[in-house]
């Protein structure tokens, strides 16, 4: 995704994780934090029950690989475990935002992870905090928590009953993941807007935003946690319970566009192979009259494949990612770029030289890196650039947890394809019409608010209220 390479423009929301009785279970979720990378680079942490029951955390900013070493790995012992990667959503960052939560409490202490944004969480932190509840963060996911905890004042009541009522009052996208000391519950929004597997390893149990953390750990996928579903997992086995008769299939379109990994499966469909579907039904609606199709590593490269085979144009490595890059890497100055130093793509001149090429990318934020994109083709000798997304344009902000921009950074919220395809310098430009992404998983439904602004949820808020505050 041309967002990747530059400065990024669209951010992925968070990944979850949670291993129930297998031994070492902070490794496990170690490794499959690893493999949920991708979801949230700013922050990461493991929660841990051992045999006493007592909980404990290791947590902090920065990629998995650096919050955690062998020795505060050792440190978490015990057979259960629930971990979070990070990006900045709701709340903004600080160490204090970085998931799981762990709260101490007399009915029982416990531990939550949230993937996604409550929509209606300002109105309900005004309602706990008149209550009496105090925040340790500014993050919405901690709303959760203490929604709970009211609801626990029913102290012979099992917690089950707590967290029913307490998702009930929730409006908005989640996956959660929450420990107590013998079990762990997996739960998701009733419109289904986040993704959230159920694997088995051994005699246990794994919880994963996306499947392909279960590969990692040889894990084998057992079915996803349904929409408006509680999963309890505890020494009983699963069991399940709707929290919400309301149930939608509304799954976020941009993680089978763009966030998921292309070997995670969700709800049933390969990432990879939606992405490629996509770019054969783009192929179908957009022919272009090209030499070479290339595809913008790394999200867009199934989609490119896809576009590719339906043509019957070669598929070619145009552009080469440098996948050494790391977040302190000193980027160059823009003098420096004047020159001509890019970092983090190359376009490979004897390829796409005198070639009218097919430039096929996943979406369009801003426009500045397609415009980047664009440009370094042209200047490394290709005749023609004709640009094709496999996606919608992008009109409307995402109140769900993906920070999409503002409408006023929305460049196909105030410009037509035309005016999008001066800007980007393309000879030519084409969108993938919404409801081919519907066709490209075989779908009924699916969430695409950020390109038809027809948002599932209530929103507590104006949509125009995106242009003051990034959700
Ligand atoms: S608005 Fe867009 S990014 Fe947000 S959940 Fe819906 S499809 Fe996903």
């Amino acid at each position: 995704m041309t967002e990747r390479i530059c400065d990024r423009e669209l951010h992925e929301e968070c990944g979850v994780f949670g291993v129930y009785g297998v031994p070492g279970a902070a490794s496990l979720a170690y490794y499959g934090l690893h493999a949920l990378q991708h979801r949230g680079q700013e922050g990461a942490g493991i929660v841990t029950v051992d045999e006493q029951g007592a909980l404990r955390r290791v947590k902090g900013e920065g990629l998995v690989t650096e919050v955690f070493t062998e020795s505060k790995l050792a440190g978490l012992k015990g057979d259960m475990a629930i971990g979070h990667v990070r990006y900045t959503t709701a709340g903004g960052g600080g160490i204090e935002n970085v998931q799981p939560f762990l709260f101490r409490h007399n009915s029982g202490d416990f531990a939550l992870a949230h993937n996604g944004n409550i929509v209606n969480s300002a109105l309900l932190r005004e309602y706990l905090e008149n209550k009496g509840s105090l925040f340790q963060s500014t993050s919405d996911s901690e709303i959760l928590a203490h929604l709970i905890k009211k609801e626990t004042k029913y102290r012979d009541r099992p917690r089950i009953f707590a967290i029913i009522d307490a998702l009930n009052m929730l409006e908005g996208a989640f996956a959660f993941v929450i420990m107590t000391a013998n079990r762990i519950y997996a739960c998701r929004d009733k419109y289904g807007l986040r993704p959230l597997s159920i694997g088995r390893l051994g005699d246990g149990w794994v919880v994963s935003s996306e499947t392909c953390a279960f590969d990692v750990i040889g894990a084998e996928f057992v079915r996803d946690v349904e929409p408006g579903e509680v999963v309890t997992i505890d020494d009983k086995g699963l069991r399940s319970r709707d929290y919400s008769m309301y149930k939608r299939r509304q799954m976020c379109s941009m993680e089978y566009i763009y966030f998921a990994r292309p070997d995670s499966d969700i709800e049933g469909c390969n990432v990879h192979a939606y992405r490629k579907e996509s770019g054969r039904l783009l192929y179908e609606q957009a022919p272009a009259d090209a030499d070479i199709v290339v595809g913008v590593p790394d999200s867009s490269l199934s989609a490119a494949m896809g576009y590719a085979e339906a043509s019957g144009l070669p598929y070619e490595m145009g552009l080469i990612k440098n996948k050494y890059i790391g977040r302190t890497f000193i980027q160059p100055t823009q003098e420096l770029r004047e020159k001509g130093v890019r970092m983090k793509l190359s376009a490979v001149r004897t390829i796409v030289k005198d070639k009218r090429v097919v430039l096929v990318d996943d979406s369009i934020v801003r426009g500045t890196t397609s415009r980047r994109i664009v440009t370094m083709l042209k200047e490394a000798g290709a005749s023609e650039v004709h640009v094709r997304i496999a996606s919608p344009p992008m009109i409307s902000p995402c109140f769900y947890g993906v920070d999409t921009s503002t409408y006023d950074e929305l460049i196909s919220a105030r410009k037509n394809v035309d005016e999008v395809r001066r800007e980007i310098g393309a000879d030519t430009l084409a969108f993938l019409a919404p409801e081919a992404l519907l066709k490209a998983g075989g779908r009924q439904e699916l969430c695409m608010a950020c390109f038809t602004a027809q948002y599932p949820t209530a929103l507590y808020t104006e949509p125009a209220d995106a242009n003051k505050e990034k959700k």
